[in-house]
């Protein structure tokens, strides 16, 4: 990485600490990501990104807040991106996925809580993640009591604002999330100084639904009985995507997609016949956390979807564009983003029903089962769609695992017992 310690600074950033994280990265990156065999060619642009992940991009961030647009931190896939590009912002969904910055988030919270909560306090409160030092606003939501709080802390150390999501799907909860978009663009345009407009809003959303439209197609030679790229490598397109400027990103995926209907006419395939095909469902993975990913595809399996709000629940459904007026556009949002399967909402049968028919569309062998620990939204609702799942005789496990290393052996060892059930 070239030299931005001057960036970093005027981040106001703590420089010796950061130094820390940036010396864990590369080696981290290199042994799960670049010890992978035969990866498509295109996924060097995603291996460029990351490796500049400090630097390049958020000298972009700092250039487009120069040129008055801000910056506004994002950390659950209900919060509509749509918005935030309509109205001259940049949205950057906030990693939270590194152990790196739990021991700061404890100083805070009880260890009791969710990795994904304490990470995103302790980068934060740490100064040790330039893409919240960049952050004109930081967008939560009342989904979880975890993040409900966590929004409290970080309230004292930077500008927090709060949407108010339903957690049941009447119809009078999508008339309130649809007023909670209107509000959230009042407050936005405040901050950015541009109106939200019916052709702002109406480029925006085409905009996005072109992202969400690449990761679909991406995603469609997971379906295939030879898989030109792995699961580790999908993950991490779609954590990019969180991030990433849109443009360049729907241009190098599209590019890369290319590359795969070549392997695909090559028969290139990054697994053996018979490696037993894994959906992945429940918590999302922030980057760095490729930890899950990564052990199946060192234990004998491969990942061939996430029902994560890192998989499809970030990219299935479009926003209908075809509404005249604002607030016809606006509901079609709040419709798109209400039909997001999320374990903070009840019921949530939907969610059940998604990954009966992705396992179904991904011909997975088997279902594994993630949660964070801690996180009692998803750890609860686990027996009800485990239950389902075994009543519909699909194999599933559940594997609850945080983000350090310590349980690697563990997991691997039960991987590695499931997969050897799923190939007898
Ligand atoms: S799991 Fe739920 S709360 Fe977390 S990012 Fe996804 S939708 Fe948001
Ligand atoms: S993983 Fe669970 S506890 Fe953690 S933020 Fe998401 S919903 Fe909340």
């Amino acid at each position: 990485m070239s030299d931005y310690r001057e960036m970093w600074q005027s981040l106001d950033m703590d420089l010796e600490k950061h130094d820390e994280l940036c010396e864990v990265l590369p080696k981290f990156y290199s042994d799960i990501y670049l010890s992978q065999e035969n990866r498509p060619e295109g996924m060097n642009y995603y291996n460029f990104v990351i490796s500049e992940v400090h630097g390049l991009r958020i000298k972009e961030l700092v250039n487009a807040k120069a040129e008055n647009q801000k910056v506004v931190g994002t950390f659950c896939v209900y919060v509509p991106d749509e918005i935030i590009n309509a109205s001259n912002g940049i949205s950057v969904g906030l990693c939270s996925g590194s152990d790196f910055w739990i021991p700061d988030g404890e100083k805070y919270l009880p260890r009791n809580t969710c990795p994904l909560v304490k990470s995103a306090v302790g980068a934060k409160v740490s100064g040790t993640c330039p893409y919240f030092q960049s952050c004109d606003m930081i967008v939560g939501e009342t989904t979880c009591d975890g993040k409900k709080k966590a929004w409290e802390i970080l309230d004292e150390h930077t500008n927090m604002y709060v949407m108010d999501l339903p957690q049941m799907k009447r119809k009078k909860d999508y008339k309130h999330w649809k007023e909670e978009i209107f509000e959230f663009s009042s407050e936005l345009s405040k901050l950015t100084g541009k109106e939200l407009t019916v052709e702002n809003l109406s480029d925006s959303i085409d905009l996005i639904n072109k992202k969400r439209e690449t990761l679909q197609k991406l995603y469609e030679f997971r379906k295939l009985k030879e898989l030109p790229i792995s699961g580790k490598d999908a993950l991490l397109i779609t954590q990019i995507a969180f991030y990433d400027n849109i443009e360049r990103f729907i241009e190098k995926t599209e590019a890369l997609i290319d590359e795969l209907e070549k392997r695909v006419k090559e028969k290139v395939s990054v697994f053996d016949k018979d490696t037993p095909r894994i959906l992945v469902t429940g918590t999302p993975m922030a980057v760095p956390n490729w930890k899950l990913h990564h052990l199946i595809e060192t234990s004998g399996g491969a990942v061939v979807c996430e029902e994560t709000c890192t998989g499809t629940r970030y990219f299935e459904n479009l926003v209908d564009n075809t509404g005249d007026t604002l607030d016809e556009k606006v509901e079609a949002l709040a419709d798109r983003y209400m039909g997001i399967n999320c374990a903070c909402f009840m019921p949530n049968n939907g969610r059940t029903d998604d990954i009966i028919r992705l396992h179904e569309e991904y011909s997975a062998d088997g279902v594994i089962y993630y949660s964070l620990p801690f996180c009692n939204t998803y750890a609860i609702e686990a027996k009800q769609v485990m239950d389902a799942l075994e009543a519909k005789g699909i194999p599933v496990i559940h594997i609850e695992s945080g983000y350090s290393l310590e349980d690697a052996g563990q997991v691997k060892t039960r991987l590695e017992a499931f997969f050897e059930m799923l190939r007898g």
